[in-house]
């Protein structure tokens, strides 16, 4: 309960940090594209011709590298949850099979892909672009625990978390029906010591450039404030399993699609 406790409290102080900087970048950025679109209107005007296409070129690159600025403080903004998550009913299953390419190309020849779906599955009350991140920031850590190959299977399943269960854990959630999906690899595992620091912000076994130590975190946040619950099997040697809870929805899944986000981009 005091890790919990103590990882809650990092991820208050990352999250209000980076929205702070977003938002702040996000009001220069706007003036930049103002300036930029006050640039282009005066270039209109220039009479040399060399010296008018150098000055557009210029002024077309700035232009495209604020919009992608704009593009990543958006995504610091829905990490910080400035912006506020939009849970939706999902049909789990539908999203994993709209993922599945996705997926694929994301783990590489070397590793199987197996989804296990559930006839009678029960739909999701959360957030499908966050999950969808979730469930890719996990298939990246799987991919990274097995270079040499191995299998990723993603099951869904309906599940009860009864009192006892939910008694035990370091951040109750309600009892009751939760919809489970469990995404175990066969991939070299982790200790004691490293699974219980894994949601730690920043807490990272990989060597530098390759990991953040934010996507555990990230999935750990969202999971909560959709009220479910995330807990890490691990063996070293022989693979890892998580199992995320998601409350389940009393509606009918909504019958669009899912997906929203093109997401190879969305990564860490
Ligand atoms: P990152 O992947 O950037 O290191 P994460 O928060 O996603 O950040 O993961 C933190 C650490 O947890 C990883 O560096 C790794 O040591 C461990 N880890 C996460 N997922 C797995 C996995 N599937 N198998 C083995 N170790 C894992």
């Amino acid at each position: 309960a005091e890790a919990a406790l103590r990882q809650a409290q990092k991820l208050e102080a990352i999250g209000q940090l980076t929205g702070g900087v977003a938002h702040d970048f996000n009001n220069l950025l706007t003036v930049i594209m103002g300036g930029l679109e006050t640039i282009g209107r005066q270039l209109a005007s220039t009479s040399e011709l060399p010296q008018l296409a150098r000055l557009m070129r210029a002024q077309s690159m700035a232009h495209h590298a604020a919009q992608r600025a704009a593009t990543l403080t958006a995504r610091l903004l829905a990490f910080s949850r400035r912006q506020p998550l939009n849970p939706n009913s999902i049909d789990l299953d539908r999203l994993l099979r709209e993922m599945q390419e996705l997926l694929t190309s994301t783990l590489g020849e070397q590793i199987r892909l197996e989804i296990v779906g559930n006839a009678g599955l029960w739909s999701v009350f959360a957030d499908a672009s966050e999950l969808e991140h979730a469930i890719l920031n996990l298939a990246v850590n799987a991919r990274d625990a097995m270079p040499n190959g191995g299998r990723l299977t993603i099951e869904t399943g309906n599940t009860w978390l009864d009192d006892d269960y939910v008694a035990s854990l370091p951040e109750p959630v309600p009892p009751g029906q939760y919809v489970l999906v469990a995404i175990s690899d066969t991939g070299i595992g982790m200790d004691k010591v490293t699974l219980d620091r894994v949601f730690e912000p920043f807490f990272t076994t990989k060597e530098t450039g390759k990991g953040t130590g934010l996507g555990l975190s990230q999935v750990y946040g969202f999971v909560r404030q959709s009220n479910g619950h995330v807990k890490i099997y691990s063996e070293p040697a022989h693979g890892t399993t998580v199992k995320i809870y998601l409350p389940r929805s009393q509606a009918e899944p909504d019958r669009q699609e899912q997906r929203n986000t093109p997401s190879a981009t969305m990564l860490k």
